[in-house]
């Protein structure tokens, strides 16, 4: 073995060292390994078989691509010392990012004045290097201020520089190890210690012949002491991080027995504690700003959410949590008048005195603007939420100052109690809010608590979808008809078919109520088929080409019916295809499910028009226009309302004009009232229009009429 000229301890110490230590032999061809120790063998997973005789580059398998190799290559031809961190590969063929320490062995064996051994001190840092990244990305995404990032800098060509000092140092073996070593005896006396654990401990001398704990008294009884203890009576080898107070570091240490007592590795590892510490704290200060509000600092709708959900998932054990919803009376005000430094100070007091009424069980929330919810847990009775309500108004009631002035906010609350008023977070607060608007239209520093009965909406759709039941097959459905007409000519090219729900008590229910629950109770694709049967029931007995329009539900692409259904309705009625229009909204391409896409094509086949209704609703219009032929697109109203006063809907239509012609879509604007709305489509060369100038949808059996008055040329003399 050409490295019998080490003493016998060092390659103990070597052996058991916690970093994983190399020798390569420059003598030799291709520098093959002729020293591994057990810890580099663990820490890659290689035997030590398979190392013996290689050349170091197997550790990078095919990942030869690193800059450092180049560094440490040139380290190694010059003779230098060098730190080089490199991505490794275990035997496994994981990878860990390896920090070697590289350095030439100043013994007697030096090739031509050239060193012949070199030795690398192999440390796994992949943890470390995790961390650092972790933190440099939490610094940039927390926009650290500048002279943060100063210090981190400052802190890295400090760890730079001291990493070089260290190289500097590894003038042989063992004063070349990372690990600071101290050998005792039986008798807690220094035998053995090498540089570096001199120069760790240099604030106390500790030489050989010395006992540990004459130069460290206070630890004779310590943490240190008792796992020293352990590691003897055990025979076994003990690891443990632990502060030394005396020099205010962290030690990371391992304690082997030997046969003559005890040998002690250990390392300072303050700095990493530095860096694990900061990014425990980076990470906590980046949890703690998504669950609270930035202004208040008061926890936000995701912790009230959180919150709320693990105490209701539990209302089975009885218990009753109230929610408070607030309503600041005067705060538009504020904001309006003083400006929005006033307003967010405002909201800021108003903070301060909401949670001086509460108990620390409880929350208050700032779930956005003037938004805030109080969480009350754990109540015995609705009285409590009573008295906290109470509380709340008395306190709000006194004067803010502002800008040394006193403004007088009120505030309205409603009140909703678990499990009673609701069971989820959204319906309590759907209940609360229900509550504060009755509250609010009773005046001034008024509560409500919930009753059934005040969530008008949520009794609306219930009522709805109770009275869809048989609703189809009791002829309560009818089709009106909307004409659409050519814009150059003011001739009329189709009718849109629009749903109506006749109800035998409430009378007419517009499709934008009922459609939505109709969808969520599945109840759409019976309906939609209806529909469609009927439309081109009625056009089939109006004149060629005059078409018709028939709206489809995203539902029904899915229904897997459709095709069946479009095919029936032609067959059974003999309406030639092309005079049938299907309009569909953006949403069902939104799916972007290519079985969307082949119910399209196939619709497509069998001859029908596809328009694309509300277009400009969704996002990315443009590209579902190329990713399906449409021959129609539909300009949904809210584009056409403010025509032609709004520079953005002048640009917006110009642009879905142009752009349309390109494609060779036919263009349609819907909602047109007025004839400068008119005037302002027809100069973008828009192709048709639909809207209540033109007429408002009718009755079927009044369509035949309407299209015999429009051909007398009573009607639609725009063109
Ligand atoms: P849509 O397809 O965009 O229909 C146009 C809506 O605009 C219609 O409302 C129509 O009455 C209204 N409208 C037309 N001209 C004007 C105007 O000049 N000014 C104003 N303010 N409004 C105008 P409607 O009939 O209430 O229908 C609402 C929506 O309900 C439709 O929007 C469509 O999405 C849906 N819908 C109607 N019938 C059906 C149907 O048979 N099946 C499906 N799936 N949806 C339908
Ligand atoms: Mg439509
Ligand atoms: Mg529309």
């Amino acid at each position: 073995m050409p490295l019998s000229t080490l003493p016998v301890l060092a390659l103990q110490i070597l052996d058991e060292t916690a970093d994983g230590v190399l020798v390569t032999d420059r003598s030799q061809p291709d520098d093959p390994i002729v020293y591994a120790n057990a810890a580099f063998c663990r820490m890659t997973g290689y035997p030590l078989a398979e190392v013996l005789g290689r050349n170091c580059r197997f550790l990078q398998g095919g990942d030869r691509n690193q800059p450092e190799i180049v560094v440490m290559r040139e380290a190694i031809r010059s003779g230098r010392p060098t730190v080089v961190t490199l991505r490794n590969y275990r035997q496994d063929g994981s990878l860990f990012w390896n920090e070697v320490r590289l350095a030439p062995l100043r013994a007697d064996a030096d090739v031509g004045g050239q060193p012949r051994y070199f030795v690398g001190l192999q440390r796994d840092v992949s943890d470390q290097v995790a961390a650092e990244r972790a933190l440099r990305e939490a610094a940039a995404s927390e926009k650290r201020s500048a002279e943060e990032r100063a210090i981190l800098a400052k802190d890295a060509n400090q760890a730079r520089q001291e990493a070089e000092h260290a190289t500097a140092r590894l003038a042989s073996v063992l004063e070349s190890m990372m690990d600071a070593v101290i050998v005792l005896d039986h008798d807690w006396r220094v035998t053995y210690l090498n540089e570096n654990a001199r120069r760790l401990l240099a604030r106390r001398s500790l030489q050989v012949g010395s006992n540990l704990w004459d130069v460290y008294p206070e630890e004779a009884d310590g943490i240190f002491a008792r796992h020293y203890r352990q590691a003897l009576a055990e025979q076994k080898t003990v690891s443990f991080e632990e502060f030394l107070s005396a020099l205010e570091i962290w030690l990371e240490i391992q304690a082997s027995p030997t046969p003559e007592g005890l040998s002690i590795f250990f390392r300072d590892i303050t700095e990493r504690r530095r860096v694990e510490q900061e990014w425990l704290l980076a990470h906590e200060r980046m949890a703690h700003m998504a669950r609270h509000d930035g202004l208040t600092g008061l926890p936000n709708r995701m912790s009230f959410r959180e919150r709320a959900e693990y105490l209701l998932g539990r209302w089975s054990e009885g218990a009753k949590h109230a929610l408070l919803c607030l309503d600041l009376r005067g705060f538009k005000g504020v904001n309006d008048t003083l400006g929005h430094q006033a307003g967010d100070a405002l909201l800021r007091l108003v903070a301060e005195r909401l949670q001086t009424c509460v108990r620390g069980s409880d929350m208050v929330v700032r779930l956005g603007g003037d938004e805030f919810v109080i969480l009350q847990t754990e109540i015995a009775a609705p009285a409590e939420a009573k008295e906290l309500a109470r509380r709340i108004l008395g306190t709000l009631a006194a004067p803010f100052v502002l800008d040394s002035e006193p403004v007088a906010v009120g505030a309205s609350i409603g009140i909703a109690v678990a499990p009673n008023d609701g069971r989820t977070p959204d319906d309590l607060l759907k209940a609360a809010d229900s509550a504060l608007y009755c509250a609010k239209g009773e005046g001034r520093g008024t509560y409500r608590f919930f009753a059934p009965g005040m969530d008008a909406q949520l009794q609306e759709r219930h009522f709805i979808r109770q009275a869809l039941h048989g609703a189809l097959e009791r002829g309560e459905f009818e089709l009106h008809f909307q004409p659409l007409v050519a814009l150059a000519t003011g001739g009329l090219t189709a009718f849109e078919a629009l749903m109506r729900w006749r109800h035998p008590e409430r009378g007419m229910i517009s499709p934008a109520r009922f459609i939505p629950v109709a969808e969520e109770a599945g109840a759409i694709v019976p309906l939609g088929e209806w529909a469609l049967q009927e439309a081109c029931r009625r056009a089939a007995g109006w004149p060629a080409p005059i078409s018709v329009a028939v709206n489809l539900s995203p539902l029904q692409f899915g229904s897997g019916t459709l095709i069946e259904a479009v095919r029936h309705a032609l067959d059974a009625t003999g309406l030639e295809p092309e005079r049938l229009q299907l309009e569909i909204t953006e949403s069902v391409l939104l799916l972007e499910d290519s079985a969307s896409l082949r119910t399209l094509e196939e619709l497509r086949r069998l001859g029908v028009r596809l328009a694309m209704d509300d277009f400009g609703t969704g996002y990315s219009s443009l590209s579902y226009l190329r990713s399906f032929p449409f021959d129609k697109i539909k300009l949904d109203q809210s584009f056409v309302r403010d025509l032609p006063n709004s520079a953005d809907c002048q640009a917006i239509v110009r642009a879905v004009a142009g752009l349309a012609s390109g494609l060779r879509i036919t263009t349609v604007a819907e909602g047109i009232e007025t004839e400068e709305q008119l005037e302002a489509l027809r100069a973008k060369g828009f192709d048709e229009g639909q809207g209540h100038l033109f007429g408002k949808a009718v009755l079927g059996t009044e369509v035949p009429l309407l299209i015999a008055r429009h051909q007398a040329g009573l009607v639609f003399r725009h063109g």
